[in-house]
């Protein structure tokens, strides 16, 4: 067995409370490395594509990776791999915490979980023992209090990710979450809360051994040191918040539904005017010297803002009040919802009720008070919450009148803060990618704004460009490492295969990490094409291929271009 690893996955069937472990094979390991690439091939293994996500047998994998628990900086993370209930297609989301060492401590590399419990219950896995506990007191809590309860009861030493109301009552956008930071997109919560669980309590004291622990150790100094140089100042200074007024610049800023890239109203969601009247501090994950994160304060407690939920709970649903966004951007943490499913899906309905074709005239553009009061009711799923908690493809086939044509989505998963029609070669990215329209799984947005490309003209150079990114997140999502981490890295192949190797012993090498890369990319279309998966779902709504994007008419991408892309894409690839 390779250092780094333990060589086995738990498997737990929470309909029985029976676990097993189960050995990995060394060529697994190897060749799919952990996080979402050794979900993706678990999953595969398992046939989770032809299930309903939300039946007993669907498994949900929690995956680690060997890099987890080193000194390397930026690795304490952890994947959470399924079947989509909002897509019906891959999902892998990812968090960083302290979940992930101590879950990695409990001896496995990954934590496969089935079944479905007859009572709502925490999965409580120590070191060997792996049980069931009631959880009904925290019916209806909170991720954040549950988890505190839950820590009480249990003891401090142990770490819980948890589900809000939102997964219990099985949102198809529901997050899971751990010490404030969320396994966001795509549903995972709804699958947790689907078996009844909720909330997973780990600890544990098995370690792994590293294969060269004074070079890891070098390289780990030497990593951290850069880690804090120049490429990631703006995100220690002002968080990723401050791409709001930059997009804006560019007229690339999601607006209204994205009937516009430009929101007049950003000044005052810029991360500098939210500052003035919310004091800020900042924070980073656990194992990271970078510290990108900030925290607004807000009443007694502080708010932890992404750009991506500015952007969703800002300028999409047309809201300039910085003092609301931080509200809802809490309350959205507190009920387990991913920010841009919410803030995607309200933003459309309110542009389904401006158009007259949704009976629900309170909910209009730039109204904060519509906007908490949806996400109130998506979290309950009471009245209209009902519908959107569903998403904006869903909701579109209910609506009906054709308003999929502008429904903000990609294989049902609500786009994130880019507009398609100025940043191209990202519009590419969202058409093809695995889990749908997703800007960490393609990080294209970054050519877009290089000189390499004409963003408001892709051409088929642009597609070499989007494998690339595209390839380069499977690998960090898989090794594990932040994608802040990408700029600071001279060169990435060799740079992680060095890493790897201090790590496991392999005798790995830049061009084989290349080839795992491609590799962990065909294994998550593979899931897809076993769920289902068509050409014709590689693609964007009507709305970015019919109409230029209106404040910045040069920014227009016809559907004849993009299905040239698209098809440049498969080929390739080789599919
Ligand atoms: S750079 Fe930011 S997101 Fe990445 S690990 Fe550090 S604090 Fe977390």
């Amino acid at each position: 067995m390779p250092f780094g690893y333990h060589g086995c996955y738990l498997r737990v069937d929470v309909s029985t409370g029976c676990s097993q472990r189960v050995p990995l094979l060394d060529a697994v390991m190897r060749e799919y490395i952990g996080g979402s690439g050794l979900g993706a091939r678990l999953l595969l293994d398992k046939n989770a594509a032809i299930v309903d996500p939300l039946s007993p047998e669907a498994p949900l994998i929690f995956a680690f990776s060997p890099l987890v628990g080193s000194p390397l900086t930026t690795s304490a993370k952890f994947a959470v791999v399924s079947k989509s209930p909002l897509t019906g297609r891959f999902n892998d989301s990812l968090a960083s915490s302290g979940f992930a060492i101590s879950g990695k401590r409990a001896g496995c590399d990954a934590i496969v979980i089935v079944g479905r419990a007859l009572a709502l219950s925490v999965l409580v896995i120590d070191d060997g023992d792996v049980r069931l506990e009631p959880a009904e007191d925290v019916r209806g809590d909170t991720c954040a209090v549950a988890e505190e309860t839950l820590r009480a009861r249990l003891g401090a030493d142990y770490q819980i990710a948890a589900i809000g109301p939102a997964g219990e009552r099985g949102v198809r956008y529901a997050t899971i979450s751990h010490d404030g930071r969320h396994a966001g997109r795509g549903g995972s919560g709804a699958v947790l809360g689907s078996k009844n669980i909720k909330a997973i309590a780990v600890r544990g004291t098995q370690r792994t051994e590293w294969a060269h622990p004074r070079e890891l150790t070098d390289l780990s100094r030497d990593l951290s040191k850069r880690s804090f140089g120049p490429a990631t100042a703006k995100y220690r200074e002002l968080g990723t918040a401050t791409n709001l007024l930059t997009f804006n610049r560019f007229g690339t800023l999601p607006t209204r539904n994205f009937q516009s890239g430009t929101f007049e109203e950003a000044e005052s969601l810029s991360p500098e005017q939210l500052g003035v009247a919310h004091a800020r501090t900042r924070a980073s994950c656990v194992a990271c010297t970078i510290g990108c994160e900030h925290i607004y304060s807000l009443g007694d407690k502080g708010v932890r803002l992404e750009y991506e939920s500015l952007f969703a709970l800002g300028s999409l649903c047309g809201v300039g009040d910085g003092d609301v966004v931080l509200r809802a951007s809490r309350r959205c943490d507190e009920l387990g919802i991913d920010t841009i499913s919410t803030g995607g899906t309200i933003a459309f309905a309110m542009e389904c009720v401006e158009r007259g074709l949704l009976d629900a005239p309170w909910l209009q553009f730039g109204s904060g008070d519509a906007m908490m009061k949806a996400i109130e009711l998506i979290g309950s799923r009471e009245g209209i919450g009902d519908m959107l908690a569903e998403g904006s493809r869903r909701a579109a086939a209910i609506i009906g009148h054709d308003t999929i044509a502008f429904a903000p989505q990609v294989k049902g998963l609500e786009i994130p803060g880019y507009e398609p029609r100025g940043l191209q070669t990202m519009a590419l990215g969202f058409a093809v990618g695995a889990r749908g329209a997703d800007h960490n799984r393609s990080g294209a947005y970054d050519v877009d704004f290089s000189d390499k490309v004409d963003r408001r003209n892709a051409t088929l150079e642009s597609v070499r460009h989007a494998i690339d990114t595209e390839d380069k997140a499977a690998l960090m999502d898989s090794l594990i490492l932040c994608k802040f981490l990408r700029r600071v890295l001279e060169d990435f192949h060799a740079e992680s295969a060095a890493m790897l190797r201090a790590v496991t012993g392999w005798d790995v090498t830049a061009d084989e990490l290349r080839e795992t890369a491609q590799r962990i990319v065909a294994a998550k279309r593979q899931f897809n094409l076993l769920a289902g998966w068509t050409l014709t779902e590689d693609t964007l709504p009507d709305r970015f291929l019919n109409t230029p994007l209106p404040d910045d008419p040069a920014a227009s991408l016809s559907r004849e271009r993009l299905q040239e892309l698209v098809a440049e894409y498969h080929r390739q690839r080789g599919w």
